[in-house]
């Protein structure tokens, strides 16, 4: 699996409720809505298309499952912190989510996206507790880093980094614009596959 090419990608299917058991390693992504993550899912595969656009709030909450080269399995965790969302669809949400993460089998790594320009958000803070709650592997994105003026930029990673709590390797800056990280973000998921 390079890292430059294409890489093929096959949708399985998008679970409101009970995801199917893994085939392979799996990586999920997790973030506030808008943050960029399905841009940066298809920054990571080199495809122009592979993760849907956006969900909108009132939409039905559910894992979306792509193979990736018939060698691993990504996750795409439905996006946090929606203005305005009824108390109900926040439930489902948190059920959801948290259901995933504690017991799916076969999850190597959760790769969590945070804005590079903001500081970090409350619930960003409380998605990094869940992850070191549940033991697993994680690593957060520091995204849209290509809006960030040259010279502040390693001040925000760094900013993150200590509002968040996570050590200098757990994050990576990253633009889905200029392809910031993309090999970074390959070199921790590749060894899952070896
Ligand atoms: P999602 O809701 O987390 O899946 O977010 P999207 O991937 O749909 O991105 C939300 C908006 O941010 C879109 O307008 C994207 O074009 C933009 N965006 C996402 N990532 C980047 C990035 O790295 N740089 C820039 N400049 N814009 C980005």
């Amino acid at each position: 699996m390079g890292k430059q090419k294409s890489h093929a990608v096959k949708f399985i299917g998008s679970f409101p409720n009970i995801v199917p058991p893994a085939t392979f390693p799996e990586v999920a992504f997790v973030g506030r809505s808008n943050v960029g993550k399905s841009s940066a899912l298809n920054a990571i595969l080199n495809r122009k298309k592979a993760a849907r656009v956006s969900q909108r709030p009132g939409r039905t909450q559910a894992v979306n499952l792509f193979h990736v080269d018939d060698q691993l399995c990504f996750a795409d965790l439905p996006g946090y912190g929606f203005a305005r969302v009824p108390e109900a669809v926040r439930i489902q949400w948190q059920a959801l989510v948290e259901g995933y993460l504690f017991d799916r089998k076969g999850l190597n790594l959760v790769v969590q996206l945070v804005d590079a320009r903001h500081e970090a958000q409350p619930l960003d803070l409380t998605m990094v507790k869940l992850l070191k709650d549940t033991g697993l592997d994680y690593i957060l994105l520091a995204t849209k880093l290509d809006l960030v003026k040259r010279g502040r930029r390693a001040h925000h990673v760094a900013r993150l980094r200590k509002a968040l709590g996570v050590p200098a390797n757990r994050i990576i800056p990253f633009s889905s614009k200029d392809r910031t990280g993309v090999d970074t973000v390959w070199s921790t998921v590749l060894p899952l596959v070896r």
